[in-house]
């Protein structure tokens, strides 16, 4: 910290990203990226001509990409927001809705960015803990007169509420905003952006870094009433007007028009996750049930640390979080079935 810092940021402990080591080449399965590369269509659309043109700024809106993304979820463009990943459209609505009388609530356990841009934006926040066996009671959340933030499927249980759970949260507090962060919603859970038309406090946040393939080039969207899309397009154009630049705008259209292929690979990370789980769990493992493209799991025989450690000393990279609770388990991305495979006799290897 230099001397310079303001004190506001002294006691902020910043988000830290899974790790992505260079020293060697890992088999990669802690930041639940896809194992599979964006679509015919992406690669194609990212071509010379269009490099060509990087001179010019993109469509700040992103008018044609929000016009197909309206008309692929049946809403209308003033619905629609692009963000520079779900990370920053994350940032607008803590800085959009949140201050020191509209607090934030969200799960105990839950994705990690959201106390740490609550403490970034200095917005009281209130950490309702999930049950003993890792779920969310949805009565925490009835009538809290707070912003609420519910990651669906949570992370990094991959638990996932029902769309009546996400009605009846949304329906109790109608004074607030109730954001649905949908970052892994493709690998079975249900979307809740069809209830958007019945209320104007409900936010969904999709992105496409795990089920689009696209974690690289920094691309998402929110969809919400017009008058909540219309806010957080104040904060952005009063932060970064160009946040997401033109090549990614080109290839998030078509993989658009390339859906067929990601739900295939939707449907293949489902059933290598159900071949991990059965594997996994004849060997002794326990995990939560996940609707993720992850699994959490932990062993009687080994701590989460030294599954992690282990694991990556064999050259596979998981997620361990030190944290309250959950110390025990590792977060283990779904990747292909040959690096499932890889990773299901490095562990048995492990605790045996
Ligand atoms: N929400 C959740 C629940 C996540 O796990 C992640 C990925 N770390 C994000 C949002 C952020 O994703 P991105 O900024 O890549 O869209």
């Amino acid at each position: 910290m230099s001397r310079f810092l303001s004190p506001r940021l002294s006691g902020l402990k910043a988000y830290v990203p899974g790790e992505q080591p260079a020293d060697m080449e890992y088999i990669k399965l802690n930041t639940n990226e896809s194992p599979y590369p964006p679509s015919p269509g992406v690669i194609a659309a990212i071509n010379e001509t269009e490099v060509r043109k990087l001179n010019l700024y993109p469509n700040p809106d992103g008018k044609r990409l929000i016009d197909k993304l309206a008309r692929f979820y049946g809403v209308r463009q003033e619905n629609v927001i692009i963000g520079n990943g779900s990370d920053e459209l994350l940032a607008f609505a803590f800085q959009a809705f949140c201050d020191n009388e509209r607090g934030a609530a969200f799960p105990d356990i839950t994705y990690g960015f959201y106390p740490v841009y609550a403490q970034l934006y200095g917005i009281p926040y209130e950490e309702k803990p999930l049950t003993a066996d890792l779920k969310i009671d949805i009565s925490d959340y009835f009538g809290i007169k707070k912003n609420i933030f519910i990651a669906n499927p949570n992370a990094p249980t991959g638990a996932a509420l029902s769309l009546c759970d996400i009605e009846t949260i949304t329906e109790s507090n109608p004074g607030h905003i109730v954001l649905i962060d949908e970052a892994y919603v493709d690998y079975g859970a249900q979307s809740a952006i069809p209830l958007t038309s019945k209320f104007d406090n409900l936010l969904i946040l999709h992105t496409y870094s795990k089920s689009r393939s696209m974690a690289g080039a920094r691309m998402a969207y929110a969809i919400a009433s017009a008058p909540v899309i219309e806010d957080l397009k104040k904060v952005k154009y009063s932060f970064n007007p160009y946040n997401v630049n033109r090549l990614t705008q080109l290839a998030a259209e078509a993989a658009l028009d390339d859906d067929g292929y990601y739900r295939q690979k939707q449907k293949e990370v489902m059933l290598t996750r159900r071949y991990t789980e059965v594997k996994l769990k004849e060997h002794g493992f326990m995990m939560t049930d996940s609707s993720a493209n992850f699994v959490f799991v932990k062993h009687p025989a080994a701590s989460g640390f030294e599954l992690y450690a282990a694991l990556k000393e064999k050259g596979i990279l998981v997620r361990h979080l030190d944290k309250r609770r959950i110390s025990d388990y590792i977060r283990i991305t779904i990747g292909t079935k040959e690096q499932m495979n890889t990773l299901i006799s490095e562990l048995i290897k492990i605790i045996h």
